[in-house]
């Protein structure tokens, strides 16, 4: 019998989607460099690591992964309620926060509804929108900067969600309180702001606001935050999620049941403790943000300011060979042009060896070629 072979074409709603492309892994960047010392400043990890105390509590929960975690990680939830002044049934944890990018529009978007996006806003907003079939309201930036003034405006009766990354990535652009506050004020009823502040332990502006007090406030505002920046926790997989208890039942709906896991959860729990280990996280960070972005000025590239843990950096040719150069010579960082940036690379900020070795590599890069 001849077997005919049958395609299944790709869903309507899929056409002109890509995946997202994350940074290229360790394995991955050696196996392309061919060298086995690779720095990697392409995906805003800590360079410290984890804190000590949550890798021990990781390790010990080993032991109990016979068993199913507990699905709504509920010690963990009622340690990030205590810390933030809000409730248990205010807090939802993710496997990493861009899950709860994803279950959000899940949640809220029906078929003819449509969220409000930032053009040059982290990928994964419009790409779960996109793929949810739900339809992503492009709106243009302002300076490199999410206008809200312009998205607020893009809102229309079919819009559920606003996504708002503060900082964004990868720009590493902010919006201040007073933006976000006329944005709040300026909405309808039915929409929810999504306000992503995976980097918000690094921001250091007065004016950069903390959205958990818009929900304390009850204004229809879902935070996102995660453990995989400030607390170096990146391969557990936990993000966490503050909104009220109605946003928080509607996303339970449909988040899958044990989606965090039992030694995140532990290394998260431990994490949040270890004070220590975020203040020496967010200083290096500090520190060395202002040194390379002084270094690379120096040189001549055009450097974003950041509240961040990495740099927008406009080297002002094809970003792209020269994402490809630095990659040969063992150092990961990460092209924009997906973004619409041809000309810029996202470059986290690493230890004071790792963005020494980021500057040797771009100075070998970007030399003038000899005669
Ligand atoms: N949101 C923004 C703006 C990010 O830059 C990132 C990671 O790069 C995330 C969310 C995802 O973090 P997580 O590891 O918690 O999924």
């Amino acid at each position: 019998m001849t077997s005919r072979r049958r395609t299944t074409p790709r869903p309507a709603h899929l056409e002109g989607l890509d995946r997202y492309e994350p940074g290229l892994s360790l394995e991955q960047a050696s196996r392309e460099s061919g060298l086995r010392e690779v720095v990697k400043l392409a995906s805003n990890e800590n360079p410290l690591g984890p804190s000590p105390r949550a890798l021990e509590a990781a390790r010990s929960a080993l032991g109990r992964v016979n068993r199913y975690p507990d699905g709504p990680a509920t010690t963990l939830r009622e340690a990030l309620a205590r810390r933030l002044g809000v409730s248990p049934p205010q807090v939802v944890i993710g496997n990493g926060s861009t899950e709860l990018i994803d279950l959000l529009a899940r949640a809220f978007l029906g078929p003819e509804d449509n969220a409000v996006i930032s053009e040059g806003a982290f990928a994964r907003f419009g790409q779960v929108v996109r793929a949810r079939n739900g339809r992503a309201r492009l709106v243009p930036m302002r300076d490199l900067t999410h206008d809200l003034a312009a998205m607020r405006a893009a809102v229309d009766e079919r819009t559920r969600l606003v996504y708002v990354a503060n900082p964004n990535n990868p720009t590493g652009t902010w919006n201040r309180t007073r933006e976000v506050e006329a944005l709040l004020d300026g909405l309808p009823p039915h929409v929810l702001v999504v306000l992503d502040e995976a980097y918000f332990e690094y921001a250091d502006d007065p004016d950069y606001p903390d959205g958990v007090r818009w929900v304390r406030e009850g204004r229809p505002v879902a935070v996102l935050r995660t453990f995989s920046k400030v607390y170096g926790l990146a391969g557990l997989r936990v993000g966490y999620g503050v909104a009220a208890p109605e946003v928080v039942e509607a996303v339970d709906i449909v988040r899958e049941p044990f989606n965090s896991n039992v030694p995140g959860q532990a290394a998260a729990l431990a994490a949040l403790e270890d004070e220590d280990h975020v203040r020496r996280t967010v200083d290096l960070a500090h520190a060395e943000r202002e040194r390379l972005a002084r270094a690379l000025r120096e040189r001549g590239h055009r450097v974003l300011p950041s509240l961040a843990n990495f740099l927008f950096v406009d080297v002002g040719r094809d970003a792209a060979a020269v994402y490809r150069d630095l990659v040969a010579q063992g150092v990961v960082v990460r092209p924009l042009r997906a973004y619409g940036f041809d000309t810029a690379l996202r470059i986290s900020v690493g230890s004071p060896e790792e963005n020494g070795r980021l500057l040797t590599a771009l100075d070998a890069v970007l030399a003038p070629p000899r005669r």
